[in-house]
């Protein structure tokens, strides 16, 4: 048994940087405004995400890293919602499969200390032979803390696919970055470090005051920030969906491709509005070179399939041709008239 769920956990966690994403969102779903991320060797050795969220109950710690326990159908209560952000109780689990350490420090404010458990195999263990494996307090502050150590030490084949640190680090921080850029406009702040160094390789506020193009330019450079334009409110009624963004504008190119794409606040790849937005340009810089483009998109949970892959990375939904052709006509519309 312990088998099968291992491979179905190296279905889910790739590689440090998607083991992350599951854990930023985690923080994201219990309200953090401030996350920070710690990662030694790329993540493969160490990675620690803390929050200052709602915590987790001393009493949902044991069943925390179960398959499929989730609280997010008891928090949201309704279905479409859980698919929409593909609430499946499988992430923590997973990590646990795949760590050979893996340990949650949390508290909510309703506690006066925190409580430490450790997990292996979707299960409490002890941290030490011999002990028991119940959670035990412990010093910390509101919210929670997560370190999991030795990624893949017990799934060889996903070990030896991965790059090295500095490759597994580069994507990590992009994800990072992705998120800061969505959330810095909702008073999220994010700090990412390596844990051989004090500097931070990335560190966003988490103001209310900070805006969508502050954090841009935090993150990208003035360079890139006063070339972009804004895409605000497009939306359609029939189609079921809002989109907002900002977007390079045509006299500002460059060697690739950048795209943060946001579906219901969830950072995800979609590959059809990725080369839709791409033959757009194509025809928009007539010197070639490929545009800077981050766009938000709403639409109806109940229209999202996440379920293509279970990484939920790739998503389809509802409508996808003709959304992605509005948006793509509003682009251009919106970029036409920057120009004259
Ligand atoms: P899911 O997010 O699909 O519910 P996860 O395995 O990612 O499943 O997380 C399991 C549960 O653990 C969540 O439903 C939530 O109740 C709790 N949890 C995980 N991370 C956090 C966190 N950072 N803060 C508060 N609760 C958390
Ligand atoms: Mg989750």
């Amino acid at each position: 048994e312990s088998v099968v769920n291992r491979i179905a956990a190296g279905e889910i966690i790739h590689r440090p940087a998607n083991a992350l994403k599951e854990l930023i969102e985690n923080s994201l779903d219990a309200g953090a405004t401030l996350i920070r991320i710690t990662l030694k060797e790329g993540g493969i050795k160490m990675l620690q995400i803390q929050d200052n969220g709602s915590g987790i109950q001393p009493s949902d710690l044991p069943l925390l890293c179960e398959r499929f326990a989730t609280s997010k159908l008891r928090d949201f209560g309704d279905l479409e919602n859980m698919s929409t952000f593909g609430f499946r109780g499988e992430a923590l689990a997973s990590i646990s499969y795949v760590t050979a350490s893996m340990n949650v420090v949390s508290k909510t404010k309703h506690q006066d200390c925190a409580f430490r458990a450790y997990y292996a195999n979707g299960s409490l263990t002890p941290s030490k032979p011999g002990q028991s494996a119940d959670p035990k307090q412990c010093a910390g502050t509101d919210g929670t803390l997560i370190t999991a150590e030795d990624l893949f030490y017990n799934v060889p084949q996903r070990r030896r696919a991965l790059r090295s640190a500095a490759d597994e680090y580069n994507r990590a921080l992009d994800v990072v970055s992705k998120y800061a850029v969505h959330y810095g406009g909702k008073g999220v702040g994010f700090v990412c470090r390596k844990a051989s160094s004090n500097a931070t390789d990335l560190n966003t506020p988490s103001s209310p005051t900070n805006s969508t193009l502050d954090t841009i330019r935090t993150l990208h450079g003035n360079a890139v920030a006063r070339e972009l334009v804004q895409l605000k409110g497009v939306a359609d009624g029939n189609l079921g969906f809002q989109c907002h963004g900002w977007v390079s504008g045509a006299n500002w190119s460059s060697k690739r491709t950048t795209m943060l794409c946001f579906i219901n606040n969830r950072l995800v790849d979609c590959p059809l509005l990725k080369r839709s937005i791409e033959a757009l340009y194509a025809t928009l810089l007539p010197k070639g070179g490929h545009p800077w483009v981050y766009l938000s998109i709403t639409v109806n949970p109940a229209n999202v399939d996440v379920n293509v892959h279970p990484t939920k990375k790739e998503v389809h939904f509802l409508h996808e041709e003709e959304i992605v052709e509005h948006i793509c006509q509003d682009v251009q519309k919106l970029l036409a008239g920057a120009n004259s």
